[in-house]
This record gives structure tokens, sequence and C-alpha cells, in this order.
């Protein structure tokens, strides 16, 4: 309303004769109205107007020289699906009448019928106003329905849908799934308010990122997905490692400089039947194949999928194979830092099939964990171990030999007993173990309780893999451990990554702070050691020294007195 009391009413009015428009107006007028009214009678200008302002409502003349009512309403509606649209035409048929409404115009009024003229206008504006509220809730669901309320990147149903789309034209795609890394820690160290400010700097990093014609999503939490119309392996990779290369500087959070590991699982549509979630699964999968390689990223592999069908045939054979020799073990030396005197030993697993050759344990390790196989695989390098330890020691050979465990091993009471009863055979050589901080974390109360029991029984325990999973030294602090082994992927590059430079450092800083010792895994040079020993790491452990060896190999080279000259 205006100050005299009148409506103000924006009237675009598509009209051949200048008479009619001036009649129009004062019809208008008459009826209460205050009006400003522009006359088109081109597409060109009628396009123009509509971009100059926000109009209340159009009339248009049904036949004019150079135009018509049906192209004129087909480009306001593209403009805008609301707006009313009222043909104010002389006599134009019913069937005419009939494809107006279809095609989106409100009314059809006679020209000079001012009576019905008023009400259809009052009746449209309202309407309108419902039609725009309604879709305006409609696009606030759809975005709540599609969007991640954090960053207000597309979330996962928005992914799957799209998926479904290109997956359904047989476009080529790939689909990357990027991990933070320890983002569980920063959230239980800063808080949550701190957490999701984090997430969305990432996030904005990952928007910089040039994904050629490709999509960004959040998942959820620390998860997020690319969608890239290409299954071309270099320009995948390329992309992985811009995205990769981009959340390498660090973050500052809380006046913290923090940094944030990522690691990248990709799966490409090819081979995937069409299935979003298969496709979904693979990617996640990926990632983890990544982590257990200790790299950045990956791709799906058919054959290390457990729920591939080949691969539940090898879990069978590794049932098999576990009381013949194509299972055993390798020794790889623990050296102490920086004398090189070598003070014991992890043992590792290799299971030598006979078609398929020398499979790593981090494909058959993890589907034994995932199918229950487990214990069983640990009872039996427990025995092994006990066995080889017994027949060193006839050789003079006593030293400390770890075993790794499993989160599930913690909580098998019999397996603990074992432990504890090869602890106690072996009088002048210990038996130590290396857990991973995650398997700490699956079960705390259960792991602190069994690693108790380890402890006052004077087994060493280990956490392993320190680094790349989400527990805080803090929280270390708490459990009866004696060293972290910083993981693998931080040490290799030591010399050449400012970052893991960093890591490795105030690692060994705090965990001594804590009364921990501190050994490092994958030292694969001289350079590498030199640095370690300058942080004064307690230990090493890597192919600079040797690499995993069979145990008459070992005891040779290391034998009672064996030092590495570093
Ligand atoms: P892990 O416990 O972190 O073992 C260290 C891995 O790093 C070993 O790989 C070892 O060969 C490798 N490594 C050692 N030095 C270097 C180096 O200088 N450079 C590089 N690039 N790698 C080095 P491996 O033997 O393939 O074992 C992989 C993983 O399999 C182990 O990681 C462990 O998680 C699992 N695993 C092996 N044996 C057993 C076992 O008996 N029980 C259980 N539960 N897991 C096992
Ligand atoms: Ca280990
Ligand atoms: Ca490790």
């Amino acid at each position: 309303m205006t100050p005299d009391g009148l409506s103000t009413l924006d009237v675009l009015l598509i009209e051949d004769s200048d008479e009619d428009a001036v009649l129009l107006k004062r019809q208008l007028e008459t009826a209460g109205y205050r009006v400003n009214l522009e006359r088109v009678d081109t597409g060109g200008a009628l396009i123009k107007a509509l971009g100059q302002k926000r109009w209340d409502i159009v009339f248009s003349d049904f036949s004019m020289p150079s135009f018509d009512g049906i192209q004129a309403l087909k480009i306001v509606r593209e403009h805008d699906r609301d707006l009313p649209f009222i043909i104010v035409s002389g006599t134009i048929g019913e069937e005419r009448a009939a494809q107006l409404m279809k095609l989106g115009a409100q009314d059809y009024v006679i020209k000079g019928n001012v009576l019905r003229l008023v009400p259809a206008i009052e009746r449209e504006l309202q309407e309108a106003k419902l039609r725009r509220e309604h879709r305006l809730a409609q696009d606030h669901i759809r975005h709540i329905a599609y969007f991640h309320p954090l960053t207000q990147l597309a979330n996962r149903h928005r992914l799957v849908e799209d998926l479904q789309e290109l997956l359904g034209l047989a476009t080529p795609v790939a689909l990357m799934i990027v991990n933070l890394i320890n983002f569980h820690e920063i959230n239980g160290a800063l808080g949550y308010p701190n957490g999701d400010q984090l997430i969305r700097d990432v996030a904005g990093r990952l928007q910089e990122v040039e994904l050629n014609g490709g999509h960004l999503y959040h998942l959820h939490g620390n998860e997020f997905a690319v969608l890239l119309r290409t299954e071309n392996r270099r320009q995948v990779e390329e992309i992985a490692q811009d995205a990769l290369k981009a959340l390498a500087p660090h973050f500052v959070c809380a006046g913290l400089r923090i940094h944030i590991g990522a690691r990248v699982g990709i799966a490409s549509s090819r081979r995937h039947d069409g299935d979003p979630h298969t496709l979904l699964q693979h990617a996640d999968l990926a990632s983890r194949f990544a982590k257990h390689e200790g790299k950045t990223y990956a791709w799906y592999d058919a054959e290390r999928d457990p729920s591939s069908p080949a691969r539940l045939a090898l879990l069978a054979d590794l049932h098999d194979a576990l009381s013949t020799d194509q299972v055993f073990l390798v020794f790889q030396p623990k050296v102490q830092c920086p004398t090189g005197v070598v003070t014991g030993a992890e043992a590792l697993l290799r299971w030598r099939h006979p078609e398929h050759g020398l499979i790593a344990p981090d494909m058959f390790v993890g589907m034994a964990e995932r199918s229950g196989l487990i214990d069983e695989l640990t009872h039996h390098v427990l025995r092994r171990v006990s066995d080889q330890m017994r027949s060193w020691r006839r050789n003079g050979l006593a030293m400390p030999v770890a075993i790794n465990l499993s989160a599930k091993n913690l909580v098998n009471r019999r397996l603990m007993a074992e432990i504890l009863s090869v602890q106690s055979e072996n009088e002048n050589s210990r038996i130590d173990v290396e857990i991973t901080e995650t398997a700490l974390m699956h079960d705390p109360d259960q792991a602190l309780a069994a690693l108790r029991e380890l402890r006052n029984a004077g087994v060493r325990i280990y956490v392993d893999d320190f680094g790349i999973g989400f527990s805080s030294l803090g929280y270390l602090k708490k459990l009866p451990i004696h060293s972290v082994k910083i993981d693998k992927s931080f040490v290799i590059d030591l010399v050449h990554s400012a970052d893991s430079d960093t890591i490795v450092r105030s690692t060994i800083g705090l965990a001594h702070n804590l009364g921990l010792e501190v050994i490092a895994e994958g030292v694969e040079n001289h350079d590498t050691w030199e640095r370690l020993a300058s942080y004064r790491c307690d230990e090493g452990q890597g192919n600079h020294f040797a690499e995993p060896l069979m145990a008459e190999e070992f005891a040779r080279r290391f034998g009672p007195g064996a030092s590495f000259s570093t």
C-alpha cells in the first residue's frame, strides 16, 4: 500500500496499440490502483523489460503484428514461473484459450471487461504470492535434503542421485572419496565448534581444486567425495594429487597450526553394473587400501575386495594353510638409536599361496579380522614365535620378539592367557606386542584390562602405526604402554617433508614427556637415521638395517653381539 492508501501495481503490458495501453491504465486506476505501466510489443523488448525489474503482473494482447501471446507467454515463463500472466484480448476462441492456460497463462479477460479484470488481478496476485512461498519452501526442503548443513556442499543423497543418472546413461565416471585422517583427534582436542570451522576450511580448499567439470560433495563429518566424468587413470590421479596438495599446507584453528592428512580412494564405473552404492563402497574400500599401503591414494581392486567371490575362496585356503608351511614368519630387527645395537625383532607373517604366489599380510590379515579367523591366526603366530625363540636361545640368541595383535585378539581371554604362558616359558627373552592405535580405541575398557595384565607379566606394549589413527598422546598416557611406533608414512619422507619432520619431532618430544619410548619404523636410509638420532628417538626399524628375514638368516646376521655401524 502507498501513503495515499492505494496499492501500487507494476504492470508490464504486451500490446501493439498505444490507445489500448492508455485504456487499460485508466481502468486499473479507476479500480483503485496506482499504476506504473510499461508497454512492449516485441520479444526483444519483453526480455529486456523482464530483466530490468520485478513486475507484479503481465497483461498481454493475443495477436500483434510481429508477436503473439503464446510466444510472449513462453518468454515470461522462462524468466519467472510464478509471475501472473493475463491475456487481455478480443475473442480468441475456446481452443486458443485452453492452449494458453495449459502453457501457464493464469486467466483470459475480454478487452474492456473491467468487472472481470479487477477480481482476476486480486486473485492472481494472491495466488502468485502463495506459489512463490510454496516454491521457496520446496527449495528450502530440497536444499536440506541435498546439501550438507555444515559446508553447504551437495551431500550423499545428491551424489547417489547424480551417480544414478550418469550410470544410467552409461557415462564413464570415476568416484573419489577423500578421507581426512586425524579428524576425530582434532574434534576431541579442540572441541566441535573448532572442528566444524576446520571442516569448512577444508571444504574451501577443495572447492579451489580444478575438477574439469567434476563435482565436489560432502558426505559426512570427515568424508568428502569428487565425482568425475572420466575414467582416464592419469587425469583422475592428477586431480587426486591436486586435492591432496590443496590440503597439505597447515590450517590454523584456535590459534594453532594444524596439519590435516588425507587419503583418497578411487573407483571407476567400469564393471559396476550401474549401481551407485557399489561404486561408493568400492571407493571407500580403496581408501582403506591406501591406508594399508601407507599411500595417499589408491584405486579399488577387485582382487583385494574381501566380499568378492575370489576372496572368499582365498579365505577358505587361508584356513587350510595355517598349519602348513605356506604360512610362515619373517623377522625384522629393531635397532637402538643411536648405537645401532639390535635390541629385538618384529615377527611378520607371510603366505606363499600355491597358485597366487606371495600374498602380502595387509591383504589376508584384514580378511582374517573380518571373518573371525584372526584369533586362530594369532594363535599360530604365537606358537611359532615361541618355538623360534626357544630354538634361537639354544643357539645363544636371546632377544625379545614382538607379535602384532588385532583389536579382536585383545578381548579373547584364551589368547591373552597363551601370551602370558609363552612369556613365562621364556625366562631371559621377552615377548612383546604391537597394537595399532585404532585397535586400542575399539573397546578401550577391555583393551585397558588386557594391557594391564600383559604389562604386569613384563610384556612390552608398542602402539603401532602411530600418527595415522585417531588417538592423541594424551589418551595414550592413560594406557599401560611402553612405546609408540611412529608410522612409516611419516618416517619414509622425513628428510623431504617439512610436515612429516614436524610430526616426527613433536611426537618424540611429547612421548618422552609422558615417559614413553619412541620407535620409528620405515627407516630406509642413513639420513633418516641421523635425523632420528638428533631428535633422540629411542629405536628404529626399517630396510636401512634389514628387510624382514627368514629366521635362519636373521640368526646369522644378528647372532650374539651383532650391531650396525650406523
Ligand atoms: P606393521 O606392523 O606396521 O609392520 C611393518 C611393515 O612395514 C611390514 O610390512 C614391514 O615389512 C614394512 N617395513 C619395514 N621396514 C620398512 C621400510 O624401511 N620401508 C618400507 N616401505 N616398509 C618397511 P609387512 O610385513 O608387509 O606387514 C604389513 C602389515 O601386516 C603389518 O604392518 C601388520 O599390520 C600386518 N601384519 C603382519 N604380520 C602380522 C601378524 O602376525 N599379525 C597381525 N595381526 N598383523 C600382521
Ligand atoms: Ca607392527
Ligand atoms: Ca606400523
